[in-house]
């Protein structure tokens, strides 16, 4: 998620900070902040970009060699001054950054309520430095001590840094799942999420591993133990890259890097939201809401492109598991028809951003009529999660690609696991299914990785087909949206004519299309309908088109017919499209880079639609 920059030696931290926060800026952040230590520990935050920070402290004491400044993404708390890091601890002379989330953030948080702790601030993050603020005194430890003791009472994803003014001399630094660095200067130590804002410095890094705690000392000590305590010996890289390239994580473009995240990002959608060993799904955020969803008649999801594309898995996945009702509407269209909405409807509204116009003023519309209304965004405090009466934030991270990847991905994460929590509470699916499906869940992301891994074959298959003109994508039952989505991706960023569509649908119409010169993706994994759409590939087959094919690992009948495929690890029918969506998103995006296409920003596209 965001960004973390920390300075300790001889120079003034603020113009270092400053930079390095203004050069993770392209990850993305609703709000900065700063804490600068010289006598006593000063703190400024400002909601909005790095330079409403700079504003803010024009006039204030920035004078300091060792600080700690944030850019945020916010995952618990709207993006406001008080939900921005820095956090103070409650006596104030502890201060804390964190990119990631604190899964039991709410259990640690009423203990500490519980024993009188007050919190400005509703971020997972404030709970952590009350806490480890708490052991100090209470146990009577070290400051070390007091983050190695809270640290393994947290659950979840951190990348920390701990300044405080009884120790002015040192920083601490510790991860979890969330990435960070180490830089070692000539007599500094900086501290980021990514090289970029140490590269000017030093080239000599070294990277935290997971459950490690660095210790930097002002006379260029750096102790490395784990959480546990034990002692690590620092094992330094030297930097080689590009600022650029950096930037992007080594990939080429965000796009590319955003379609690696999603190992990571499905990941973090599940966070906190699953625990496949105790048959647990539960979203926070919709739990006021859940009778509301168990006993409706209808749902009804509304969301626009890539986000429609959700809509439409999260149809077959609600109906299947929950026995409701589903219909899928284009925002647009069903803003300004006259809809048939009751008061028990259930809307489901989509969107990445949170922002798209359409789908904000279609929830407007239903919530007039009386339904309630549930979101899934990826940017918290956006308008459509202020819209809602309840939702759940995806927690994809922020996506810079226009073209969406790992929003898409972690949107129909968040909908399996709603309609699993709904159909288990609601007695529409079998506690033997339930099982079966909560444990493969949590093998997803794995099997992401692994089907990530097939990129050099995609790359191949799309050095073949880069110069045609038009393509078809089919597919059947599941795999039907996965198509759409797939013809979506290659029209966005390669600007080729591609159509989505059933296969069975095929012969009433785009058939017709067909010749040699037609290349036809069929998503033709092994469940469901397996047996239709072979006779489907036949049809294309006996009209000479071109056929690359989707299938379930160790396929046999498939590859007796098409020309290319692509075998991704075998999952339950309703987990297959997270899989079956990641090579169409590699396919398209090599024939796009292959014509030499602007894949980060295609024209005439916006990431976030705010006009109708
Ligand atoms: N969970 C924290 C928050 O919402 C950190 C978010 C981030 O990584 O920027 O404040």
């Amino acid at each position: 998620m965001c960004g973390i920059v920390a300075y300790i030696g001889p120079k003034e931290a603020y113009p270092i900070l400053i930079k390095g926060l203004h050069r993770l800026e392209y990850r993305g952040y609703d709000s900065a902040g700063v804490a600068l230590l010289n006598g006593n520990l000063r703190l400024y935050k400002a909601q909005g970009k790095v330079s409403e920070l700079e504003n803010l402290v024009s006039d204030k004491d920035i004078s300091g060699n060792i600080g700690i400044a944030h850019t945020r993404w916010a995952t618990h708390g709207e993006p406001n001054d008080i939900n921005a890091h820095p956090h103070f601890s409650p006596s104030k002379k502890l201060a804390i950054i964190h990119n990631g989330i604190i899964e039991n953030y709410s259990t640690l948080k009423s203990e500490l309520i519980n024993r009188g702790y007050v919190f400005d601030s509703n971020t997972d993050t404030e709970v952590l430095i009350h806490l480890i603020e708490d052991i100090q005194i209470n146990e009577n430890v070290n400051l070390v001590e007091a983050v190695q003791i809270a640290l393994n009472q947290v659950i979840g994803a951190y990348a920390i840094v701990v300044i405080s003014q009884d120790y002015p001399d040192m920083l601490i630094a510790a991860k979890k799942g969330s990435p960070l660095v180490i830089g070692i200067g000539e007599g500094e130590f900086l501290v980021a999420s990514d090289a970029t804002p140490i590269i000017d410095y030093t080239k000599n890094v070294v990277y935290l591993d997971d459950e490690e705690i660095a210790i930097l000392n002002r006379n260029c000590e750096l102790k490395i133990k784990t959480i546990k305590n034990k002692d690590k010996t620092p094992y330094v890289h030297k930097l080689e890259m590009q600022l650029n390239t950096l930037e992007k994580g080594g990939f080429e473009h965000f796009m590319l890097k955003e379609i690696y995240e999603q190992p990571r990002s499905i990941k973090d959608s599940m966070r906190g939201r699953l625990n496949a060993q105790k048959g647990i799904v539960s979203l926070g955020g919709i739990i006021d809401y859940e009778m509301k969803l168990i006993n409706a008649k209808r749902i009804i999801i509304i969301a626009c492109g890539t986000s429609w594309h959700a809509g439409l898995v999260g149809e077959y996945l609600f109906e299947d598991l929950t026995r409701i009702p589903v219909e899928v509407e284009y925002a647009s269209e069903f803003r300004y028809r006259n809809p048939v909405i009751y008061e028990d409807d259930v809307v489901i509204a989509i969107s990445q951003s949170g922002e798209t116009a359409d789908t904000l003023a279609a929830i407007e519309l239903a919530k007039s009529k009386g339904a309630t209304i549930i979101g899934i965004c990826n940017v918290v405090g956006s308008s459509i999660a202020r819209a809602t009466h309840a939702g759940s934030y995806t927690h994809a991270g922020p996506e810079i690609g226009v073209a969406s990847t790992k929003a898409f991905t972690a949107q129909v994460t968040i909908l399996t696991l709603m309609a699993l929590s709904i159909g288990s509470k609601k007695g529409t699916i079998s506690t033997s299914k339930f099982y079966q499906l909560i444990n493969e869940i949590e093998n997803i992301p794995e099997k992401v990785e692994k089907t990530l891994k097939l990129s050099e074959k995609i790359k191949a298959i799309a050095y073949e087909f880069k110069d045609a003109r038009n393509f078809l994508y089919l597919g059947r039952g599941y795999n039907f949206p996965v198509a759409l989505e797939g013809a979506l991706k290659l029209k966005e960023i390669s600007y080729i004519h591609a159509e989505g569509y059933p296969a069975a649908e095929m012969k009433h119409g785009p058939i017709a299309l067909i010749d040699n010169e037609m290349p036809v993706v069929v998503v033709a994994t092994n469940k469901g309908t397996y047996e239709k759409v072979l006779s489907n590939i036949e049809e294309v087959r006996a009209r000479k088109g071109k056929i690359i094919a989707i299938v379930t690992e160790g396929d046999v009948e498939v590859k007796k017919l098409a020309d290319y495929v692509i075998e991704i690890p075998e999952t339950q029918e309703m987990l297959v499209p997270i899989l079956a969506t990641i090579p169409l998103q590699l396919l398209s995006y090599y024939i796009a880079v292959m014509r030499g296409c602007n894949v980060d920003m295609p024209r005439n596209l916006a990431k976030s639609v705010t006009v109708e």
